[in-house]
């Protein structure tokens, strides 16, 4: 077995054992990212020189992740390393700070591999949408590894490093993790700072974990869940423990499907994937129920793209040529200059975002569509609240869907946005969800959800622990 294949875990045992350095660690996966990365595009900067520079000056060696090699989304910024969240607007931009997820990685010792590709500004569900082109999914490379987060997914699927970090403000953590075969947690709002995060819908977007196996979560969330003063938004009084048991159970648990998304259709392994596991929960001792959704099954897609385009409009408006990045110099007016900045740097999902979200937020028609998605929101989180008072977790799909090839993925909007029903209400209520490997079906990963109560994340990966021992964690494709 090459060093690459270890999952972070196992990676910690040898390292601390002595019995490999880290430097043969960032050899093997330098390898394997040379080798494969024509054909898989998961990163938009890479970064060795820079993650060799922290091994020489041994920078944090008494970190728990002291020598790891790991890749972080293009939308955290990066002290003096290019942070671009995949958008021309950004143009050679180099952060004068870390975020903070990545300061606390660095500071356990963790060294950057690279600034890994996504959706512009987090906005899709593909990776097709970046500046900088499309990410291929490693099982299958004439497939979509999802998105937004697809590039720090296809990192991890495909062997480049044991964890990565993304961000989810609608399902770009779970949805990409389903696809690419690997685990993703979209924690609780407020778990882990956002401070550093490049704003999409900041009421939304929250930074996470991927990882080959539950554990590995369990150990990135133990050094990343820490309050943070930078961020108002971040826990302060809760302690929340990750420790790793195999002691763990679900025996008596009541654990809920949702009544409403029973009617909708699912592809055919995904369909069977949530049969194959509510078989495991059963065995494990865990009551299988229903709960009732009727507002986020209704209401949760245009609900969420109320919110989320408002304010994305609002975030993006800082991005004018004068502050950051792209610019012009020869423009006769400002008018001028913000026209051709915003028009060159802005791919068209981001525009039509910002459009639709100025309209949505307009004056005259606030009331009737950013204030009312408010209020609709404030309905989704009791549905929740409700239901979690009658079951402890819900199991769901990711997606309706398998991975669409890359260029068929359909042209109609709203079906794209329609797909994303699964993940978005978690976001709209801040639950951790968690994305967890199944098994295959011809080769591709399926992947479902476990969605718990606001802070239960440390429960719910425990249930992942569960169902891994029956499920087997995902390997890694042979790309050579
Ligand atoms: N697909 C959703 C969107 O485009 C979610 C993206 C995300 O979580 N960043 O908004």
């Amino acid at each position: 077995m090459e060093l690459y294949e270890y999952n972070l875990h196992d990676l910690l045992e040898k390292l601390n054992s002595k019995e490999i350095s880290s430097k043969e660690i960032f050899e093997s996966c330098k390898k394997r990212i040379d080798s494969c990365e024509d054909k898989i595009h998961a990163f938009i900067t890479r970064t060795e020189d820079f993650a060799k520079s922290q091994l020489e000056e041994n920078e944090n060696p008494a970190g728990i992740f002291a020598g790891v090699p790991t890749v972080i989304k293009d939308n955290l910024c990066t002290k003096g390393i290019k942070t671009t969240a995949a958008s021309k607007i950004l143009g050679e931009w180099k952060p004068p700070y870390d975020a903070t997820a990545w300061k606390y990685l660095r500071e356990a010792g963790a060294v950057l591999m690279g600034k890994a590709n996504m959706d512009e500004f987090a906005m899709g569900n593909t990776c097709g949408n970046s500046a900088f082109g499309a990410t291929h999914n490693p099982n299958d490379i004439s497939r979509v590894p999802g998105g937004s987060s697809g590039g720090s997914a296809a990192a991890v699927s495909a062997g480049y490093v044991p964890f990565s970090l993304g961000s989810d403000t609608g399902g770009s953590i779970r949805q990409p993790a389903s696809y690419c075969g690997v685990y993703g947690l979209k924690p609780t709002y407020g778990m882990v700072s956002r401070y550093g995060l490049i704003s999409y819908g900041s009421s939304l977007d929250q930074i996470g974990p991927f990882a080959r196996t539950v554990e590995d979560l369990q150990l990135v969330m133990s050094v990343i869940a820490k309050y943070d003063p930078m961020d108002s938004s971040c826990f302060r009084e809760k302690t929340h423990d990750f420790t790793h048991s195999e002691n763990v159970s679900i025996k008596g648990k009541k654990i809920a499907l949702v009544k409403e998304f029973q009617d909708f259709t699912l592809d055919a392994p995904i369909a069977e994937a949530m049969n194959k596991i509510k078989k495991i929960l059963e065995d494990e001792g865990a009551v299988i129920t229903e709960v009732s959704l009727p507002v986020v099954s209704r209401y949760a897609v245009a609900c969420y793209y109320a919110l989320a385009m408002s304010e994305a409009h609002t975030n993006l408006e800082r991005y004018d040529g004068v502050r950051y990045g792209y610019t012009v110099n020869d423009a006769s007016s400002l008018k001028e200059m913000f026209e051709r900045v915003r028009s060159y740097g802005f791919g068209s999902e981001v525009k039509s975002r910002i459009i639709a979200g100025t309209c949505l937020t307009e004056p005259s028609r606030c009331e009737e569509y950013y204030v009312a998605a408010t209020k609709v929101r404030t309905l989704i989180a009791q549905e929740f609240s409700r239901a979690f008072g009658e079951a402890d977790f819900i199991l769901q799909p990711v997606t309706p869907s398998m991975p669409p090839k890359i260029g068929e993925v359909d042209d109609d909007e709203m079906k794209g946005y329609e797909a994303d029903l699964y993940t978005l209400p978690v976001n709209l209520a801040g639950l951790p969800g968690l994305s967890f490997f199944t098994g295959y079906s011809e080769n591709l990963p399926v992947g479902l959800q476990l969605i718990g109560p606001r802070w239960s994340d440390a429960d719910l990966l425990n249930a992942g622990v569960i169902i891994e021992r029956h499920t087997g964690s995902p390997k890694i494709p042979d790309l050579n």
